[in-house]
């Protein structure tokens, strides 16, 4: 197929990657010159504008930061749904908020175009080694067309649902990820401070009903799981930052449908301190650290 792939970043360049190596014809968009060059030095092909490459693919898939950009590339004066095909079927793969993919979609609709919302969970090792989780909103018939794209990205492809579905999805799983990871850093504070050993408290927790992926997968004290970021140093992994922003999208969500997550936004808030002191960068499970430093009177309320 011919395959348009717009947002050559951390995780758009390996996934464009894997489509090509599955014998797709790839063509790439970014803004960054530096996302177009390293995307051309794989031997990639980059189209003369954003409206070419549309107007030629049988699919084209984005990969952007954030709500603000996916409205840019899809409903602006020159956007997908002014160039794309009318038979061509767009997905968007950027994790961004449930109403911005809905009403993009629905635009898409009135246009007589196939959109879904498929936003990933496994990160930028997955999206080198096409092990990805997709999570796909849309109608029945787009994800049939969608599956066998995805598949050479990713392992997992489910249909989550209507349009926003697959958003809906990713921000309800993250919104546990980050609160059962703040619950494993503080267990691991207090277990310090009443002088129980790490590797005990990892032996019985993870085999007790305080086990969970954060502490199974991504221990955040070093020593009990060899590959979790905390063994180096908490380079990520899956940044704290983009923790951060999952969160407030939850509590956006939360906010617009009433919903109480007095436990989503209570881990919004520590992330956000714990980013305000510069741990941004690093892995989200260095909150054990930010936690462990931190006097109980001083804990964000
Ligand atoms: P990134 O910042 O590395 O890449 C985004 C790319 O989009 C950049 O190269 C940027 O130049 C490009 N871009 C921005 N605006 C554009 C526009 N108008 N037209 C064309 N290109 C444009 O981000 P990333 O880490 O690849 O993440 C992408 C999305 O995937 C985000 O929504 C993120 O939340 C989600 N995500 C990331 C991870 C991860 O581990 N990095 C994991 C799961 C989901």
């Amino acid at each position: 197929m011919r395959i348009q792939f717009i947002g050559l970043g951390n995780m758009g360049l390996p996934m464009a990657g894997n489509l090509r190596r599955a014998g797709h014809e790839v063509t790439g968009h970014d803004t960054a010159p530096r996302a177009r060059d390293t995307f051309i030095a794989q031997g990639g092909y980059i189209a003369a504008s954003l409206a070419e490459g549309a107007a030629a693919a049988d699919a084209v898939i984005t990969m952007l930061p954030a709500g603000e950009h996916v409205r840019a590339v899809y409903l602006g004066k020159e956007g997908l749904l002014r160039c794309a095909g009318r038979g061509s079927l767009l997905i968007d793969c950027s994790t961004i908020d449930v109403e911005t993919a809905r009403e993009v979609a629905g635009e898409a609709a009135k246009a007589g175009i196939e959109m879904l919302d498929a936003p990933v969970s496994g990160g930028t090792v997955g999206a080198q080694r096409a092990t990805l989780t997709f999570m796909v909103g849309g109608s029945d018939a787009g994800f049939a067309r969608a599956k066998p794209i995805l598949a050479a990205m990713g392992k997992n492809i489910v249909h989550a649902g209507g349009p926003g579905a697959g958003q809906a999805a990713k921000i309800c799983n993250n919104m546990i990820l980050g609160v059962s990871m703040l619950g494993v850093c503080e267990a691991f504070v207090l277990a310090g401070r009443l002088g129980l050993e790490r590797h005990k408290l990892f032996e019985i927790a993870s085999t007790s009903s305080g086990s969970c992926w954060s502490l199974l997968n991504n221990c955040p004290v070093p020593g009990p799981v060899p590959t979790a970021a905390s063994e180096r140093d908490y380079q990520p992994g899956f940044a704290a930052a983009l923790m951060l922003k999952d969160l407030k999208l939850s509590q956006q969500a939360a906010q617009g449908t009433g919903a109480a997550t007095p436990m989503g936004a209570h881990a919004a808030r520590i992330y956000e301190a714990l980013a305000a002191a510069g741990l941004a960068d690093k892995d989200f499970s260095v909150a054990f650290r930010f936690l462990d430093a931190m006097l109980r009177d001083r804990a964000p309320s």
